[in-house]
């Protein structure tokens, strides 16, 4: 095949009037192969979608390999609980016996991100190409098997393009069904933290990493004891007044959570994490609020900014470090006041101890106890195990070889295809423009006529196209009337 560009629409440019970051994916958009159309929304042109069917292919090789055939989907169709209505359909119809199983379907689609942001280019834009794979399997094992060496198997391809790309894990429980994950490539500029162990290799994303729980710590026989604490307004004053540090300071928030009130202890110097509390849950995080004052004191009769656990007719969870923190500084449930010496266990006792808290830079490893790091970086794409979830939550099954119903297990991913254009870029350039490893190239050979307006040079340029794309090259011929070095700059 043979690409002319005088024939493309649109237009190379010496500069592009927005700054992406990171940078060097202007070079997609200086190149004529993504064209913004308004901010954050942007198109392929020829170029453009020649490297994004070149990326899908060079993907779907892994996902043929590991049994998806490609298929081709109408737009999304909403189904039962959650699960896509066009997959439910394929279940019902296609996947009946236990002959059918196991089986793997993959697609391209355009995807609406909802947290798009156009000064990151093609990493935020708001319609992106996403390669989509759902996998079915007959039995829990296989598909556990399948989800665990899929994401390893497309970090491996990634490799072959330049890209240094590792599976993340985001989710609290990896053995609960819905547990989540995304494969993520570091970069400075990205808008995607993890926290990562450099000893032992574990990583997680910033709002499921946890960490590891300090030694319970010894601490004195005395009692709880109410303090006058007026004009203290936020931790940092209390931790001033009381003379204690933030971290012995019981602070609580009231979250009405999925229409129950809950009253949450953390440390003072914590933060509140939703997207765990959620998953404990089973609700969305944007169902967990936090409660109006209102509320607080009609139903536990405390007072908001001096909720305390001691005596508090409430149910109260607490983060997994307040157990092992001594003795505490905390609200006393009255204006103005708040009791020291708090201490968990003898005090009050919660109905729930789980980690409520985001895990910071710093804190222990989870699995080694060395100190975590915060680390940037971009999401390529994301997987999900729903093990038998989604068949027990829809009603469907398949007969098994000895005619009864089963429940199947499914996991299902997409790669970002936008977000690897962007990652391609930024790894593999030189002071010139893209160096474009030959598997994620758009085009095989790139052939400049240096002078078209000399009929010889435009007549050879076309001989030799025509020559290469007989043996199988995809060639892109620059024939338009411009400058030599205007050309070389534009390949
Ligand atoms: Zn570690």
């Amino acid at each position: 095949m043979i690409a002319r560009m005088s024939e493309m629409t649109g237009k190379t440019l010496k500069e592009h009037k927005r700054t992406f970051v990171p940078e060097n994916q202007s070079l997609l958009f200086r190149g004529n192969y993504f064209k913004e159309l308004t901010p954050g929304v942007s198109m392929q042109f020829a170029r453009g979608a020649k490297l994004i069917g070149r990326l899908c292919s060079f993907f779907e090789e892994t996902l043929k390999e590991t049994g998806c055939e490609m298929i081709s989907v109408p737009p999304n169709m909403a189904g039962k609980n959650g699960f896509p209505g066009l997959m439910a359909s394929l279940i019902e119809n296609e996947l009946k016996s236990y002959k059918d199983y196991p089986a793997g379907f993959c697609f391209k689609q355009m995807v609406e991100r909802m947290d798009y942001k156009a000064s990151a280019g093609v990493f935020g834009s708001k319609y992106f190409a996403g390669l989509n794979y759902w996998r079915f399997f007959d039995s829990l094992e296989a598909n556990d098997k399948s989800y665990a060496s899929f994401p390893s198997a497309i970090a491996e391809k990634m490799s072959e393009i330049g890209i240094d790309a590792k599976f993340v894990k985001d989710s609290k429980d990896e053995f609960k069904p819905g547990v989540r994950g995304i494969l993520w490539a570091g970069h400075e500029q990205g808008d995607k933290a993890v926290l990562r162990c450099e000893s032992c290799g574990y990583a997680a994303t910033e709002r499921m990493a946890s960490k590891q729980l300090q030694k319970a710590e010894e601490c004195g026989p005395e009692m709880p004891e109410m303090i006058h604490t007026p004009q203290v307004k936020t931790i940092k004053d209390l931790s001033v007044f009381a003379d204690v540090p933030e971290t012995k300071i019981s602070k609580a928030i009231a979250v009405s959570a999925g229409g129950r009130l809950i009253v949450l202890m953390m440390r003072g110097d914590r933060t509140f994490n939703p997207h765990k509390l959620s998953e404990i849950l089973e609700i969305d995080a944007d169902e967990i609020k936090m409660a109006e004052d209102e509320e607080i004191e009609a139903k536990i009769g405390s007072k908001s900014g001096f909720i305390g656990p001691v005596g508090l007719g409430a149910e109260i969870w607490a983060d997994s470090e307040i157990p092992v923190s001594g003795l505490m500084v905390a609200g006393a449930n009255k204006k103005d006041y708040h009791l020291k010496n708090v201490l968990y266990g003898r005090d009050y006792k919660a109905s729930r101890v789980e980690d409520l808290v985001y895990a910071e830079e710093g804190d222990p490893c989870p699995c080694c106890g060395k100190a975590l790091k915060l680390v940037r970086g971009f999401e390529l794409g994301s997987f999900a195990n729903y093990g038998e979830s989604f068949s027990e939550a829809s009603g469907m099954t398949f007969l098994n070889a000895e005619g009864k119903a089963s429940a199947f297990g499914c996991n299902q991913g997409r790669i970002d295809l936008y977000s690897v254009a962007g990652m391609v870029c930024q790894e593999n350039r030189d002071e010139m423009g893209i160096c474009w490893p030959e598997k994620a190239s758009p085009y095989d050979v790139h052939v400049l006529v240096l002078n078209s307006k000399k009929e010889e040079q435009a007549a050879l340029g076309e001989k030799v196209a025509a020559e290469l794309s007989s043996l199988g090259k995809d060639v892109i011929l620059d024939d338009r009337p411009e400058r030599a070095g205007f050309k070389f700059k534009d390949c």
